[in-house]
């Protein structure tokens, strides 16, 4: 190959740009970006940068020395708006288009929204790290904030604005938010922590418009209650950014449909990170997550089937994320399923300190863990060789899922 364009500057983006020069790629290297910064981690956006404890270069995945030794030409401020010729040429917005040989979709996900939300001033969308500097402006002492979302997210907005001692209500359709990401036994422990904390909390209703002319006002529930607030923060989950993709001829469901090595059905184009809904070895299914980690470790795999044609290797990662919020950390890797049996084994509920593990059968398929990291990590390792299925039937699902399918 000679040109390889990665859509999306962000994580996966940047580690795919590396892993193409590490792997010993040395031609044409285009990276296409919409924001116009180069790329920056996003966790930290609802975590210790909205109490301004960290700054805005302390966000930056690079220095100059690691950018300069990429040899890439970056497109940033830019969109891509098409692929076409079977991933050989990228249409962009400013009406200039990109030949290339192989492709690394790497758009992630943006946020979904609720009406009013983000266009009526003091409403925001948490995503970027302009929407993040925007909040941060806001939130101060004593203002009503409500945060809609109860998820991850939305829960370490709610911490950062407690501790700024705002008046924070989370609103929540489910009356559980947390059970698709820990399960029903685990999602209460931590849903807690707001109430613990002095946070107000709405579930079981949606939030259907955020209120307001020349300033927000309020946020109308489902039940018709309103809640007054001065500034509403919107983190109700993220969709996989795939409009630019529609008539290439790649599937596309909740995010760009790959094999088990993120390759896509055409041999020339990948997708990874958040965007990417791949064949999980261990799951036999497709599977899509917005986390850090997989952004993180898919790249070295889908890098080295694009440069090899075919898939060679599959990615066999066990999801993994972390949240902070009120002081404690909590970690899970693994898969929650309903059903799945769940133990407490080390700490207790009650001190807020504990790990649980997640079987199904006798099988572990996942563990939890809030404030206790060092414990978790022990947890984590055994994972992989839990989660490892037969050889035979990993080679059966290399191949069923080729990249053609
Ligand atoms: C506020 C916040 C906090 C988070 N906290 C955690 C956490 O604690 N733990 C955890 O595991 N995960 C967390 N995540 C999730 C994690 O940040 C994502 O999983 C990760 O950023 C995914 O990286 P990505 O590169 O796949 O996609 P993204 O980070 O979404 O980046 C995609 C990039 O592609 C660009 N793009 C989109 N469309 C186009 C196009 N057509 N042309 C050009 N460029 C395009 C976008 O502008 C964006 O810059 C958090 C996410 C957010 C928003």
């Amino acid at each position: 190959m000679k040109a390889i364009t990665i859509v999306g500057a962000s994580l996966a983006g940047w580690r795919a740009a590396q892993e193409l020069r590490e792997q010993g790629f040395d031609g044409r290297l285009v990276i296409v970006g919409a924001e116009n910064r180069p790329p920056y981690d996003r966790p930290q956006l609802s975590k210790e940068f909205l109490t301004g404890k960290w700054d805005v270069d302390e966000l930056a995945l690079s220095d100059t020395g690691e950018t300069d030794g990429l040899r890439a030409e970056w497109r940033l401020g830019t969109r891509a708006v098409r692929l076409e010729h079977r991933g050989g040429a990228i249409a962009l917005d400013d009406g200039t288009e990109i030949r290339t040989d192989g492709v690394v979709i790497a758009t992630g996900a943006t946020r979904e929204t609720i009406p009013g939300a983000g266009e009526i001033p003091g409403s925001h969308l948490l995503y970027t790290l302009d929407d993040a500097l925007a909040v941060r402006d806001e939130i101060r002492a004593g203002a009503r904030v409500v945060v809609i979302g109860g998820g991850l997210v939305g829960g370490e907005v709610a911490s950062a604005c407690q501790a700024l001692r705002a008046k924070t209500t989370v609103v929540d359709v489910r009356h559980m938010p947390l059970v698709p990401t820990f399960g029903i036994e685990i999602a209460p422990l931590c849903f807690d922590l707001h109430e613990d904390n002095g946070v107000r909390t709405r579930c079981g209703t949606a939030a259907t418009r955020v209120l307001g002319t020349d300033r927000v006002t309020g946020v109308e529930l489902a039940d018709g209650r309103v809640l007054a607030a001065d500034i509403v923060v919107v983190a109700v989950g993220v969709t996989p950014a795939t409009g630019w993709l529609r008539g290439s001829g790649l599937r596309v469901r909740d995010g760009v449909l790959t094999d088990s090595g993120m390759v896509t059905r055409l041999p020339n184009v990948v997708a990874v990170g958040d965007v990417a809904r791949y064949h999980c070895v261990y799951r036999g299914q497709r599977v899509r997550f917005d986390h850090w980690a997989n952004a993180m470790n898919q790249p070295p795999i889908a890098v080295r089937n694009l440069l090899a044609g075919r898939t060679v290797a599959p990615y066999t990662g066990v999801p993994h994320l972390w949240s902070q919020q009120y002081g404690s950390t909590l970690q899970f890797a693994g898969y929650v399923r309903p059903k799945d049996k769940v133990d407490i084994v080390e700490g207790t509920t009650a001190a807020q300190r504990f790990v649980a593990t997640y079987h199904r059968g006798p099988r572990l398929i996942g563990v939890f863990a809030m404030n206790m990291p060092k414990r978790f990590a022990a947890y984590r390792r055994r994972l992989p060789a839990a989660l490892a299925p037969s050889k035979q039937q990993a080679s059966r699902e290399l191949s069923a899922s080729g990249p053609r399918r």
